[in-house]
């Protein structure tokens, strides 16, 4: 991948605490990337970094080849929305907009052409006359979006640019700059806390702890290849189950409680014989058997165990279910069922189900 964003080193101090160790990364022309993290792991410092609005303390940024680590915010070829609109408000929309290219000088025609172009990519062809406060915040979010990509910068920059507006706007919007990067191939950062915005429009996502960097991937490998406890815990749901690796012969096996269960050898390959692990299993990959089976037929492994119901919460398009199983020694487990699932239909609270924990879907981490 050639790297159109470039980061190697980058570090932040602010007084004695380290905001940022060492971040190196590299985003490729035309990505759209996501910063995902807890609140406090340094998402917007590394962004406002990237944007020249804090000094670096460590490190150097590249951008479409050039040094800009030293270079102030105006020479860097990048426009930027913020999470509270950051209009002015005593600007018309089309002056709000234009704003950028009014700095560089454009002709006063142009300009007003570039706006008219901008309005109607964002949905709000006609609106120029108009003053932020007469504008819902979708609509002040798509007016920001405009304003930043007025002057065809190479580098689109996103810092939570979302999270004030209501659910179904948010929902909307979300995918209106998601089509709308696509159509441009603009080079865009989006900062977020919100998982699921980052799964439904990154094409990778960058997740940050404590100031660095845990794993970088695309939504399908972050969520279903973890590569830390970390990220394994902090995106979606999953079971941490305690357990100890006990072969049987050449068979590699891990036990729970009472219970032993047959599991890949690749999967148990940095462990040793009797090691202490967690077994990481998301809700949606414990399998519920058809009650006629009862743990026949379900193959070689019968990685199969009986559990009653404690609770059913109802989610809408989907349920989750919280069990307990006396052969793993009083675990609970929570898995989650497609409210369609025939299964589902059958279960209430202080009912017996058998459930299979699937070898291909286990994670391991000593
Ligand atoms: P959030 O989602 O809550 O905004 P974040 O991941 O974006 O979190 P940052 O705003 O980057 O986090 O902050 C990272 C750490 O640096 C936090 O502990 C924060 O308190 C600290 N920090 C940020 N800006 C400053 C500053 N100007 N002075 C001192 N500490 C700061």
């Amino acid at each position: 991948m050639s790297a159109y964003l470039s980061l190697r080193g980058v570090g932040k101090q602010f007084g004695a605490f380290t905001a940022l160790k060492s971040i190196d990364l590299d985003i490729a022309r035309g990505e759209f990337v996501c910063f995902l993290g807890p609140s406090g792991c340094g998402k917007t410092t590394l962004l406002r970094l990237i944007a020249g609005l804090e000094p670096m303390s460590t490190g150097r940024i590249g951008l479409a080849g050039r040094d800009i680590s030293a270079l102030p915010p105006a020479e860097r070829d990048y426009g930027i929305v913020f999470q509270s609109y950051a209009l002015f408000p005593n600007l018309s929309v089309a002056d709000n907009v234009a704003y950028g290219l009014v700095n560089r000088r454009v002709a006063k025609a142009s300009a007003l052409a570039r706006v008219a172009e901008l309005l109607t990519l964002v949905g709000l062809p006609g609106c120029e006359h108009k003053f932020p406060a007469q504008l819902s915040g979708g609509q002040q979010q798509r007016i920001a979006l405009a304003r930043a990509l007025a002057t065809s910068p190479g580098l689109l920059l996103l810092d939570e640019p979302l999270s004030a507006l209501d659910a179904i706007v948010r929902l909307k919007l979300r995918q209106e700059i998601r089509a709308l990067q696509r159509q441009l191939g603009v080079t865009t950062v989006m900062v977020t806390h919100d998982q699921e915005e980052a799964f439904a429009v990154a094409d990778r996502i960058v997740v940050m702890n404590q100031g660095v960097i845990e794993q970088i991937g695309s939504p399908q490998a972050i969520y279903r290849e973890p590569a830390s406890l970390f990220v394994a815990e902090f995106v979606g749901r999953i079971n941490a189950l305690p357990a100890r690796r006990c072969d049987d012969g050449d068979q590699a096996g891990l036990q729970i409680g009472a219970q032993r269960f047959t599991c890949d050898p690749t999967l148990l390959a940095s462990h040793a014989p009797g090691a202490a692990l967690r077994l990481y299993l998301r809700p949606e990959d414990l399998q519920v058997l058809p009650g006629s089976d009862r743990g026949a037929g379900v193959g070689i492994d019968d990685n199969s165990f009986e559990a009653r119901v404690e609770a059913i919460e109802f989610l809408g398009p989907y349920c989750l279910l919280r069990v307990r199983s006396a052969a793993l020694g009083e675990l609970a487990l929570t898995l989650s069922l497609p409210v369609n699932d025939p299964a589902r239909a059958q279960l209430q609270p202080g009912g017996q189900l058998r459930l299979r924990l699937p070898p291909e879907r286990m994670r391991v981490f000593g």
